[in-house]
């Protein structure tokens, strides 16, 4: 027998057939022998129109506190829910709110923290032969505040729980039928991946791939829990997320992912002096400003540019704080330009083989696409060109990558 956390998301809870979708597959899990733990999303489209009213009451920056209080309203309807539907079905079931769980997080309200989570609590309920259903997203801080996680932190919620339960999986329930080489609308030869590493993964979630919060992946990785992204739509397998040791198929190329939601930054002219990353970045920082790239030049006659990424949000209030501060490192001027996109190959056996970004540049190169900004880690390799490129370059690459490098992974050194 073995102990499972089911996580089901938003479009999977989406109407009440859905929900009745869901017990039916909880109530078959239970009955195939295993003891499940579940957790839940707010049906699809909830917390975005909870997010709209705070804004429309509240302004566009409404009480964190009160924020919170409101959006974590959606997961306590499902949980609800989804405990009469299991019922229908002559089953056990008792909801719980993240309170109810103890599931403690810090009090940095709208993207909290989990510090701990109260795992007697749940598995009593399990012993009882309930099923708990259990909200995601949502915690209290130490004075009983009302937190929530980020959004999609029902991912984080879910492998939360597995970890403290030291569950054997944490089964994530989604629309897809599990993780993809690419985006499977912009390149109709994505396919889905068996495996993939929690460091390909947290890559991945990071350029932008959307299937799993990016702490979900950060806290499968440090206690090694299998995390295993699968379609509630269809029984298929779907795809696994485990311990680099597990991959299989140690593919040069495992994904291409893009995003497009991020705005470049350049201040020219900046004088080569120690401390002058610190004036421009330490206010930026301060602001709430995310950086992502940063690329500095090597100076001549003592001056250098510094090209770095924010979230395109972000844009206006970065280039009103670089001009600011410009004079004050001796920079000539500050530009900027939105119309950018990053485009980055993901892959383990990047560590093990050589001449990968020489090819993404040459596959670029042959289409006329410019390469504005590149920086790589042991085992991706993103680039910045210009937006309207976005889909020329993410589908080239799946073909030179992917496609046919499909047929013969790296062999394992
Ligand atoms: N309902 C929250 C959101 O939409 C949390 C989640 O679904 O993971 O972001
Ligand atoms: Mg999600």
């Amino acid at each position: 027998m073995s102990l499972i956390v089911q996580k089901f998301g938003g479009t999977s809870v989406g109407d009440p057939e859905r929900i009745r979708n869901v017990a039916r597959r909880v109530v078959a899990t239970k009955q195939a022998g295993h003891e499940v733990a579940v957790v839940v999303s707010a049906m699809s489209g909830e917390t975005n129109q909870l997010v709209a009213l705070a804004k429309e009451l509240g302004g566009q920056t409404p009480s964190p506190r009160e924020y919170d209080v409101l959006v974590s309203t959606g997961e306590q309807k499902t949980i609800a829910l989804l405990v009469m539907a299991i019922h229908q079905l002559g089953h056990e079931a008792r909801s719980f709110t993240g309170a109810q769980i103890g599931l403690r997080t810090d009090g940095d309200h709208t993207r909290a923290r989990i510090l701990s989570i109260d795992a007697d609590r749940i598995r009593s309920a399990i012993s009882a032969g309930e099923v708990p259903v259990i909200a995601g997203f949502q915690g209290t801080d130490d004075e009983g505040n009302i937190t929530t996680l980020g959004r999609g932190g029902t991912d984080t919620s879910a492998v939360a729980i597995a970890c403290a339960l030291e569950a054997d999986a944490c089964e994530i329930y989604t629309d897809v039928d599990g993780v993809f080489t690419t985006d499977p609308n912009m390149v109709p030869a994505a396919r889905k991946l068996d495996r993939i590493s929690y460091e390909e993964m947290l890559e991945m979630a990071s350029l932008g791939a959307k299937v799993l919060q990016i702490r979900s992946v950060k806290f499968a990785m440090a206690d090694g829990i299998p995390i295993h992204v699968r379609s509630s739509f269809n029984e298929g397998e779907g795809t696994w997320v485990v311990r680099e040791e597990d991959v299989m198929e140690r593919l040069v190329v495992s994904g291409v992912t893009y995003n497009r939601s991020e705005a470049k930054v350049r201040v020219l002219g900046v004088k080569d002096n120690p401390g002058v990353a610190a004036a421009l970045f330490g206010p930026l920082s301060r602001a709430g400003v995310v950086v992502d790239m940063i690329i500095q030049n090597m100076s001549q006659d003592g001056t250098t540019d510094m090209t770095f990424t924010v979230p395109r949000e972000d844009y206006e209030r970065a280039m009103e704080l670089m001009k600011d501060h410009a004079a004050s490192v001796g920079a000539e001027r500050v530009e900027g330009d939105q119309e950018i996109a990053k485009v980055s190959v993901v892959g383990l056996g990047m560590k093990d083989h050589a001449g990968v970004a020489a090819q993404m540049f040459e596959v670029l190169a042959a289409e006329g696409i410019n390469i504005q900004l590149i920086t790589t880690s042991e085992i991706k390799i993103s680039v910045v060109i210009e937006e309207k490129y976005t889909e020329l370059a993410v589908r080239t690459l799946h073909a030179a990558f992917v496609e046919a490098g499909a047929a013969e992974p790296v062999a394992e050194v």
